[in-house]
């Protein structure tokens, strides 16, 4: 008999929420992951006193009460809440898209001022954008990223506060870019800086590794191991794996690759109190070669553990790149030819599920990476509850 129930390969949130689950209806999980770590790109490090994202900012937010109750079970949760600042060419302007932004672009004062400004802008782009398509402008769809944005918010945010950002961030011209990336960009005609539509938001008090740590109690996780160096000798371990890794890697890439972005990280210890005074900033221009620059201390206000001011400070210059083998994937690149491409892995993931039911072994897939999926970590955090729901019961 198999020694563990589960064998779930990855530490990060899918496979520690999936793990905590199995384990809680009694059954034995091994988990694993071929970093020296838990927590996936969610974990952080200790630096003097700061939680710092190693794999990036991680603002935890949700409308689903579910999804909140549950990770409150594992930390306890500030009250940050997301206001980045952009930065374009030394102008500095608060996001989202809201009345402080507004005042800051056109001057505008009032609610039915910003409106009427965005009315007229939209306006005039839709008219260009539907003659250019050859369509009346009721008839006009947006096709892609480029003309969602315009239609949305009109030119001039669009060239200070999205263009240059985007491109950067994706590595490709935004008419080439699926219009749903921008759907994640909230509009409003409040003075609201709040990034997220969310109801609740937050980040776990002292980083998310202790997270994941409490999820992960009494559960066996060994760090370290490659899943792929020692497959065989892992699969004996438990009929059932559950895998969260790249779902083309696990096919040996025999389809080809499917394509995601990476980002670099440039860290650095300053010997002063404050760099940026805001957790986020992002350079929205073309020109910076970095996307945003993060400073860690401001996602719990700048304080330790006692609550005392924190004198130095660590700041994070965050670069995308396209992936290449050997690099971290962080985002999948959802369009069309990367979506027809992961069909066809699906398809081999039900061969492979087909082939293993009669040895009485599955895989299971999940996660950003292995369902191949733009999620936020509580979509995640909701998709593998259901997973876990699916495959263990009530
Ligand atoms: N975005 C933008 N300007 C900004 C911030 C975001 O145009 O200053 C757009 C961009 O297209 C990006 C998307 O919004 O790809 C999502 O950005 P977000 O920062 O929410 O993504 P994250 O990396 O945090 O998941």
């Amino acid at each position: 008999m198999a020694k563990y129930d589960y064998l779930i390969v990855g530490a990060g949130l899918f496979g520690a929420v999936f793990a905590r689950e199995a384990a809680d209806k009694g059954l034995k999980c091994l988990v694993i992951d071929k970093r020296p770590h838990i927590a996936g790109n969610v974990y952080t490090e200790n630096v003097e006193g700061i939680n710092v994202h190693k794999y990036g900012a991680h603002i935890f937010h949700t409308n689903l009460k579910n999804v909140w109750d549950y990770v409150n079970r594992f930390a306890v949760f500030n009250r940050f809440t997301n206001s980045p600042v952009a930065n374009y060419k030394g102008e500095l302007f608060s996001l989202p898209f809201n009345m402080y932004t507004f005042n800051k672009m056109w001057g505008v004062v009032t609610p039915e001022e910003a409106e009427a400004k965005i009315a007229e802008q939209k306006k005039e782009a839709l008219s260009e954008l539907a003659a250019a398509q050859g369509v009346s402008v009721e008839e006009f769809e947006p096709r892609n990223l480029e003309e969602q944005a315009i239609s949305l918010v009109g030119v001039d945010i669009y060239e200070k506060l999205i263009k240059g950002y985007t491109e950067k961030q994706w590595g490709r011209p935004c008419t080439e870019l699926p219009s749903f990336i921008i759907k994640r960009l909230p509009v409003r005609y409040t003075f609201d800086n709040n990034y997220f539509n969310a109801l609740y938001q937050g980040i776990p008090v002292g980083g998310y590794t202790g997270m994941v740590e409490n999820m992960l109690k009494g559960i066996d996780t060994k760090l370290g191991v490659d899943y792929f160096e020692n497959k065989a000798e892992l699969d004996e371990l438990a009929d059932n794996v559950v895998y969260t890794g790249a779902i083309d890697a696990y096919f040996n890439y025999s389809l080809g690759e499917l394509q995601y972005r990476s980002v670099r990280f440039e860290n650095e210890l300053l010997d002063k109190p404050s760099f940026q005074g805001n957790a986020a900033v992002n350079y929205t221009d073309a020109e910076t070669p970095w996307t945003r620059i993060i400073e860690h201390k401001w996602f719990e206000f700048g304080k330790d553990a006692e609550g005392n001011d924190i004198p130095k400070t660590v700041i994070s210059r965050e670069y995308s790149s396209e992936w290449k083998k050997g690099d971290e994937p962080y985002y999948p690149v959802n369009d069309e030819k990367n979506g027809a491409l992961y069909a066809k892995y699906k398809e081999l993931a039900e061969k492979e599920n087909a082939a293993l039911k009669e040895k009485g072994k599955k895989v299971v897939f999940g996660g950003r990476l292995g369902e191949y999926k733009y999620y936020d970590m509580d979509a995640v955090i909701a998709r593998a509850l259901e997973v876990a729901k699916m495959e263990l019961g009530d």
